[in-house]
């Protein structure tokens, strides 16, 4: 039976976005993107935000005594099944979302190579209203809803170095969690969004 519950893991541009929305679409999951979430709360200036605001400044994580509550909260308004896209992150998110669960959810990890990432980050926009994934030349509105599309703030390049040693040090331990458990699947993610979305589907 497939899970109804999963989690996207893997480093900064590996297009966690991109394929957990559309495979959230396909399943009937609820879908959540921390990093999304916080990035809203940033440019609403809400408690949150500020809260988040030095650490995203810096490229490094946002300690697990702001994450954990904060998505433990959207996961137990879930009367469906769901799919994490950026949490956990770390072994104490991974271990308070098990605990908070009765059925662990499964991990899907895409795996793309540092320099692929780099060149990815290089062109990548977001959409400020609906948070879709898009590329230079795709603009200057969002496909999915017309707002305006452009470059992540934390894309600039120094910023994205901490996020991937932060991936090294902090997500890999997590990724090793769930294997460990028998409950991680890796994938390739290099190659077009539709090759990599085959893949993911299994
Ligand atoms: P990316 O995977 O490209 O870094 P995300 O949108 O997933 O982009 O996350 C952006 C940033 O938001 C992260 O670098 C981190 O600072 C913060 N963030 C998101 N999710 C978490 C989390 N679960 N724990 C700690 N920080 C998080």
């Amino acid at each position: 039976m497939k899970s109804r519950h999963l989690v996207f893991l893997g480093p900064p541009a590996s297009g966690k976005g991109t394929q957990g929305r559309r495979l959230a679409d396909d399943q009937g999951l609820a879908y959540l993107s921390t990093g999304a979430l916080l990035r809203q709360a940033l440019r609403n200036q809400t408690e949150l935000g500020e809260r988040a605001r030095p650490y995203l400044d810096r490229g490094e994580f946002v300690p697990d005594e702001i994450m954990v509550p904060m998505v433990l909260e959207w996961v137990g308004h879930q009367e469906n099944g769901w799919l994490l896209d950026g949490f956990p992150r770390t072994l104490p998110q991974a271990e308070a979302l098990d605990e908070a669960l009765s059925e662990e959810p499964r991990a899907i990890i895409l795996h793309v190579p540092d320099e692929e990432l780099r060149r990815r980050v290089a062109c990548r926009l977001e959409c400020v209203d609906c948070h879709r994934v898009a590329r230079e030349g795709e603009g200057p509105t969002c496909p999915t809803c017309g707002g305006r599309l452009e470059p992540r703030a934390d894309d600039a390049s120094s910023n994205f170095e901490n996020r991937l040693q932060e991936y090294r040090r902090l997500v890999l331990p997590t990724i090793s969690y769930y294997c460990r458990k028998g409950r991680a699947r890796i994938v390739n993610g290099t190659g077009s969004p539709d090759e990599v979305y085959g893949r993911v589907k299994g």
